[in-house]
């Protein structure tokens, strides 16, 4: 039996993807194409992928790459959140902002520019929509189909320990994965509901921009879109109940991202809760939850941003035998395989590091593990991330507090930007490097990195701490002058030199008096 899915304009609507102009019908017919039909399963299948974003797709076509017979299952989107509602759309967006903040600092390099630069909306909008339809035939349906992996569009949904239906067929599987990610987080707000918001859902969607934004949650993406959003000209108002913005973050490195925040011109509401919203003549009004719940804001939109929720209700985790949490997603061991020693999770739905490249990571453990009698382990991964705010702030391993909380003796080495000549000459020198390592071993235990380029210089960290490098090690890497990854260098440098006690010194000095 082979089953064709059709799929409306509102339907294609429905998955977060308008205006269905030329570059949104390209990016639907990689990832959604409306003529699709589905396979007929032949078998039992080596492994069954539920959800097809970076999880479902690396674990797919690993595991068709080394000869698995394999079905993957995609309700909306192939490429999921990162392609879609994510990263991909995101960092196109910030591009622009980056763009129109060197614009309007273009007099401080000595150029001349009449007045302030103008942000077609529309324009960069479009730009984003067609740079993410050029990036989405590599997650596409014709793509995984090429691969030999059988592609089913439809809601999938475990039938029992060893199959999964999806439109009305019947996958059996040796091995399934779920990759179901995430969704955001609606938080219980009286009227929030009626009022109508916008999410990373939608919100790449807009096709004009609202004159007067709120911005609920002042996590990665709150920072991210209030300054994209400030810098392409709209009132922004940053909202959130802790009284720090990136609040996983150490708080110095915090404090750079709110003083740019500002300095862009959005306006910080930290410490604020919200009561409720409502709907007024044009556009919404949200009430504080101060004292007398007097103060209020009116804006013409609201985004909500404020956490993401694994994916778990619905796919049939109970029938599968597959134990979960509402708040932490899918349970899995240290190998990644849930509580049926058949099925795996990997990504967003059953990991606490909400990142593309993680779900990357767990899928290719899932590989090994499951198809191979594999014992890689999720603990042994060294994971970065970064927040892609002017300036990044980018984090590798431990935190300050995590080592002090764990009593483990810590050498700590910071090195500001302002010291480095590159920064300078570029004129990024807002933030810092700082460093953490054992104490006695000098082994690399973490780093913080706030500078503008942070997301591509962390790398450098990520890959010494993955095979147990030391603070020395960096003196030791040559790096070119001039550039900013200096800074670590400097770090290395100024560790070796507490090396330098008066005893050492001493020693040196007689060694040198004797060979003169
Ligand atoms: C605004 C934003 C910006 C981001 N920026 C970055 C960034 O810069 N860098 C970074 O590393 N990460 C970023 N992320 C996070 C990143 O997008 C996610 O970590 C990543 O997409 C997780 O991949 P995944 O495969 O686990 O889940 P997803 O990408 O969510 O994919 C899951 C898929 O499963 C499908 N699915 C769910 N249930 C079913 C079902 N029953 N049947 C069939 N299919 C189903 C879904 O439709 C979806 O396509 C960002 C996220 C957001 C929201």
């Amino acid at each position: 039996m082979t089953t064709t899915v059709e799929t409306s304009p509102e339907q294609q609507a429905q998955y977060g993807v308008w205006p269905l102009d030329e570059h949104n019908q390209a990016l639907l017919r990689s990832a959604h194409p409306d003529d699709w039909t589905n396979p007929t399963p032949q078998g039992r299948y080596n492994l069954v992928v539920l959800g097809a974003g970076t999880a479902g797709l690396v674990a797919a076509a690993g595991a068709a790459g080394l000869g698995a017979k394999v079905a993957l299952v995609e309700r909306r989107l192939m490429g999921g959140d990162c392609l879609n509602y994510g990263c991909v759309p995101s960092k196109a967006l910030i591009r622009v902002a980056r763009a129109v903040a060197d614009i309007r600092r273009a007099r401080e390099l000595g150029v001349r520019l009449d007045g302030d630069p103008d942000v077609d909306f529309p324009a960069v909008m479009a730009r984003m929509r067609a740079l993410r339809a050029r990036i989405a035939p590599h997650d596409s349906v014709q793509r995984f189909a090429e691969l030999g992996i059988d592609v089913f569009l439809g809601d999938g949904r475990f039938a029992g320990p060893d199959t999964l239906t999806v439109e009305g067929q019947t996958l059996r599987f040796a091995r399934a994965c779920i990759a179901t990610g995430a969704r955001p987080v609606t938080p219980p707000i009286p009227g929030l509901a009626d009022t109508g918001f916008l999410t990373n859902e939608t919100v790449f969607s807009l096709t004009e921009l609202p004159q007067r934004l709120a911005i609920l949650g002042a996590g990665p993406i709150g920072c991210e879109l209030a300054q994209t959003f400030v810098r392409f000209g709209a009132e922004v108002h940053l909202i959130d109940i802790a009284d720090q913005v990136l609040g996983r973050e150490d708080r110095d490195a915090a404090e750079i991202v709110h003083a740019a925040l500002r300095q862009d011109g959005v306006s910080l509401l930290l410490g604020h809760g919200v009561a409720r919203v409502e709907r007024t003549a044009d556009g919404k009004r949200l009430h504080f939850r101060d004292e007398d719940a007097t103060t209020s804001l009116d804006v013409d939109e609201l985004l909500v941003g404020v956490g993401r929720a694994p994916n778990v209700d619905g796919i049939g985790l109970e029938a599968a035998g597959v134990q979960f949490d509402k708040r932490v997603g899918v349970t899995v061991d240290d190998r990644l395989r849930t509580s049926n020693a058949r099925i795996f999770a990997a990504g967003d739905v059953c990991s606490a590091y909400k990142f593309t490249h993680t779900a990357d990571a767990l899928a290719r453990i899932v590989i090994q593990n499951a198809l191979f009698f594999g014992r890689a382990r999720a603990s042994t991964l060294t994971v970065p991330w970064c927040t892609y705010t002017d300036p990044e702030v980018a984090h590798v391993g431990a935190y300050e507090h995590e080592t002090r909380e764990k009593g483990i003796a810590t050498t700590i080495v910071r090195i500001e930007m302002n010291s480095v000549d590159r920064a300078i000459l570029d004129g990024e020198e807002d933030g810092f490097v700082k460093i953490l390592a054992g104490k006695r071993s000098g082994k690399i235990l973490g780093a913080t990195l706030v500078a503008r380029h942070a997301g591509e210089m962390i790398s450098e960290i990520t890959a010494l701490m993955a095979r147990g490098g030391r603070l020395k090690d960096l003196s030791r890497t040559i790096h070119p002058y001039p550039t900013q990854a200096e800074v670590f260098k400097k770090a290395g440098d100024a560790h070796a030199r507490t090396g330098l006690t008066p005893t050492v010194k001493k020693i040196l000095s007689t060694i040198l008096a004797w060979r003169r």
